[in-house]
């Protein structure tokens, strides 16, 4: 884990321009990056107080609702008064470094856990009152595997659909649809124990899905993945995102899963200390994106006067390039390349750099 000045100095470096600081200037670097560390401190210690004291507000669509939640495990407080609204049919990611409180808001999620206080709604119920409901219609995908390895992948998926209480001919019609999303028809007669990482992982989502949950509740389901598998598995939710199941999903990384979640909230000692759509959160920090851009005549004269001032924050030469700060990256894009078509010029190079949100992230969760 970074610092925080550490974490400053990484956020603003390709924005160094915005501040007024060239490459070379050490020592300006130095003194700016003191000021915003100074101005971000008094900002989230109010972000914070804010997240704390105001009320929560939920949306139409929220299908689940956590209302002023509150856990702990003797002495030890987990969740301070968490408010969080899940959409129906969306993604949600819960984000949180290790023993943030993850899998503990999956478990009271699914019953496993009572809170201290407060309320867990699913579709205005209490889940406590509708606990067959919820066995139903919730999937879950615990982070340690949960498929028994003597068995064959088959036989877990059949033993896990007896378990959710449903009948032999469910299982029967939907084990190969199922089998076949996660793309485990071709070993189904093997031992779990004898499989890949990555199989072993599909073979836990198949049985999370086998009763054709509405809720698929997975807690880091991509850990101890490597990239190729990660993408697979993420590839993978997606899609079954797309077939209407609501997905929430737990991960350390922000980066790994901002691309796939339509809602994230980000865990933090005890709170929830930011909630939102990727790109809410990421304009709550970053005003301005960068758009590199290099013409083959190297002249931007006609370009740049054809921008509106109100959408420019600054425009910097570097090399052949220059890079524009703006706050409509996609007007101001469209606007290049109307411009080029129109006075027949060449783009070597065209680049819309959004900041990343794990930079955030890592200042957020600072120790
Ligand atoms: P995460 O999933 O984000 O890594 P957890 O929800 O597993 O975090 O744990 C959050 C905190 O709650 C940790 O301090 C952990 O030790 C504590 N905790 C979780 N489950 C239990 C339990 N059953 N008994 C006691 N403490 C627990
Ligand atoms: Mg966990």
């Amino acid at each position: 884990m970074v610092d925080l000045k550490e974490g400053v100095k990484r956020v603003i470096s390709p924005y160094k321009s915005l501040f007024g600081i060239k490459d070379v200037e050490e020592e300006k670097s130095e003194e700016v990056i003191e000021r915003v560390v100074q101005s971000i401190e008094k900002e989230k210690s109010e972000e914070q107080k804010q997240a704390i004291t105001k009320p929560y507000s939920f949306d139409k669509e929220d299908v689940i609702q956590f209302i002023g939640v509150t856990k702990r495990f003797g002495n030890n407080l987990v969740l301070n008064n968490i408010s969080l609204g899940i959409p129906e049919g969306k993604i949600l990611g819960l984000i949180g470094i290790s023993g943030s409180g993850k899998s503990t808001i999956l478990k009271l999620l699914i019953g496993f856990y009572r809170p201290n206080k407060g309320q867990i709604l699913y579709n205005g119920k209490s889940i406590f009152k509708n606990s067959k409901d919820i066995r139903r219609t919730f999937g879950f995908s615990t982070q340690d595997n949960c498929f028994y390895g003597k068995l064959t992948v088959e036989e877990n998926i059949r033993y896990f659909g007896e378990l959710y209480g449903l009948t032999r001919q469910f299982i029967d019609n939907h084990i190969e649809e199922v089998l076949n999303l996660v793309q485990l028809n071709y070993v189904k007669d093997k031992l779990a124990e004898n499989l890949s990482t990555g199989m072993q992982r599909r073979v836990d989502l198949a049985c999370a899905l086998i009763h054709d949950p509405k809720i698929l509740i997975l807690d880091e389901p991509t850990e101890d993945l490597d990239r190729m598998l990660r993408k697979e598995m993420l590839n993978l939710i997606h899609q079954i995102n797309k077939r209407g199941t609501t997905v929430i999903i737990t991960s350390h990384l922000l980066w790994e899963i901002e691309h796939l979640c339509d809602k994230i909230a980000i865990i933090h000692d005890t709170n929830i200390i930011e909630v939102g759509s990727p790109a809410d959160i990421r304009n709550r920090y970053f005003k301005y994106d960068e758009i590199h851009l290099e013409l083959a005549s190297d002249n931007y004269d006609k370009i740049i006067r054809s921008f509106n001032k109100k959408d420019i924050k600054n425009i910097v030469r570097r090399h052949h390039r220059i890079i524009i700060y703006t706050s409509n990256p996609e007007k101001i894009i469209h606007s290049i390349l109307d411009i080029a078509k129109k006075k027949k010029e060449k783009i070597n190079h065209i680049e819309l750099r959004k900041p990343n949100l794990d930079e955030i992230f890592e200042y957020l969760t600072k120790k």
